[in-house]
């Protein structure tokens, strides 16, 4: 039997890739990084940062 390579194996997962916690939206443009709750977190924008401090549990939940 010959060597099946999977290609799944190689995928390459990016940790420096953040997700929104407000809108789940994946940032890829550095984001916009606010302190909520004594914790600093990436939203994706101004409006999720907004909502963040709005309710800094949800925020910080995930
Ligand atoms: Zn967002």
């Amino acid at each position: 039997m010959a060597k099946n390579g999977n290609p799944d194996d190689k995928r390459t997962i990016l940790m420096n890739k953040a997700k929104c916690p407000v809108c789940d939206w994946e940032i890829t443009d550095g984001g916009i990084k606010v302190k909520v709750g004594g914790k600093e977190i990436t939203v994706c924008c101004d409006d999720c940062a907004k909502k963040a401090m709005e309710s800094p549990a949800q925020a910080t939940s995930k």
